[in-house]
């Protein structure tokens, strides 16, 4: 799991040397090419977002194992289900808390 944090930060490092969000929307350009540069723009833009929810989990889950928590639920206390673990180990609640606050 600590390799998988690795590779993800490095991830985001690479994002966050992108242009900042929208300056590569061009204007004076044809229609067409301007709506794909955009789509693609929030495409990554969406795929950064999605690496630092990820990056912040596996963080938790890091923090959880140092703690001695790792597979009980932060929010009831519950143990986490060992299927859901096996699914996204980097789960810090049990799916009926998940289920009540989805990721942010
Ligand atoms: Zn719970």
């Amino acid at each position: 799991m600590r390799a998988q944090l690795a590779e993800i930060e490095e991830r985001l490092a690479k994002m966050k040397k992108l242009p900042p969000k929208g300056s590569a929307i061009g204007f004076g350009k044809r229609v067409g090419d301007g709506t794909t540069e955009a789509v693609s723009r929030f495409t990554e833009v969406g795929i950064a977002n999605n690496l630092e929810i990820t990056a912040a989990r596996i963080e938790r889950a890091l923090e959880k194992l140092a703690e001695g928590t790792y597979g009980v639920c932060d929010t009831c206390g519950e143990p986490i289900a060992e299927g859901r673990l096996r699914v996204s180990p980097a789960s810090s609640n049990c799916i009926e808390c998940a289920r009540r606050q989805p990721a942010p």
